[in-house]
């Protein structure tokens, strides 16, 4: 048996009958069984994105089939119950994502774990903490309550290399007022480098068109490394989705009906 960690999203709407039917689906399975669920958070994305509010949370569960095979599970879930109620919902009616197999790595065309954004997202580390505070993120070994609290660092420090300064620079004042919470300082900003041995958690973000370091103080004397693919063309809206996870507070909602 392995553990597994799954996120759950959805539009504002019938999102909890949704997670709860993808949960009693979930349970039912022979080779599945769900042993925790956090509570509800809502994350109301602020500028542009104003209007979409999204539901997440994520569960626990134990499982003897393999990564694929769940991921076969989760996609038919999706497929059911957005057929269901797929009139009456958004188009991401209901959103499963494997985001921890207990320690794997796995990099496949149809599969990724951990799930990419699994470390950086406030709306799957936020419900992840409820559950599993301690759990290390299997690639950087770093727990998720520590990711987290990098994470809400205020002003939070973007660094921003060369290349992508110079694709931001119209945006910045955008940037700025879209997330009041994030600074945008030079690459050479002394007081970064000061701490970039010793008290920084570096995240470093690499694709084909642009990178960005992401810096938040911590007492963690390490350095990490993630990828995360921009689409061609559309560099800046990646940059702006990736900003809005790391950046926007999901709120926990009281889980009464
Ligand atoms: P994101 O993955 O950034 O949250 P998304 O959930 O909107 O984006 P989908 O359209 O739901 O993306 O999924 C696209 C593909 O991602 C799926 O067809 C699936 O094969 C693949 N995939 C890769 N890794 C995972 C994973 N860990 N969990 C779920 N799907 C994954
Ligand atoms: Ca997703
Ligand atoms: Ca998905």
């Amino acid at each position: 048996m392995t553990a597994a960690w799954i996120g759950l999203g959805a539009n504002l709407g019938d999102a909890r009958s949704a997670f709860d039917a993808a949960l009693s689906q979930l349970d039912a399975h022979p080779q599945i069984s769900v042993l925790a669920r956090s509570d509800l958070y809502q994350t109301a994305p602020v500028g542009q994105l104003a209007g979409n509010a999204f539901l997440n949370a994520v569960c626990r569960v134990e499982t003897s089939l393999a990564p694929l095979e769940l991921l076969d599970m989760l996609q038919s879930i999706e497929k059911q119950l957005g057929r269901q109620r797929g009139v009456q919902w958004g188009p991401r009616t209901l959103d499963l994502d494997l985001l921890f197999f207990g320690e794997q790595l796995i990099e496949s065309p149809r599969l990724t774990v951990p799930h990419p954004g699994a470390w950086y997202r406030r709306f799957v580390l936020d419900p992840l903490i409820e559950i599993a505070p301690n759990w290390k993120h299997p690639l950087f070994q770093v727990s998720l309550f520590e990711l987290r609290n990098c994470l809400q660092a205020r002003p939070l420090q973007i660094v921003l290399t060369p290349h992508w300064s110079a694709l931001c620079e119209a945006s910045h004042d955008q940037i700025a007022s879209l997330f009041p919470g994030i600074k945008l300082v030079a690459e050479n900003s002394p007081c970064l480098t000061e701490d970039r041995a010793t008290r920084s958690l570096w995240l470093r973000l690499l694709s084909d068109d642009w990178s960005a370091t992401v810096a938040a103080h911590a007492k963690i004397p390490s350095q990490l490394t993630a990828d995360l693919t921009a689409s061609p063309g559309e560099p800046l809206e990646k940059v702006l989705d990736f900003l809005t996870a790391l950046h926007d507070e999901p709120q926990r909602l009281d889980c009464d009906p």
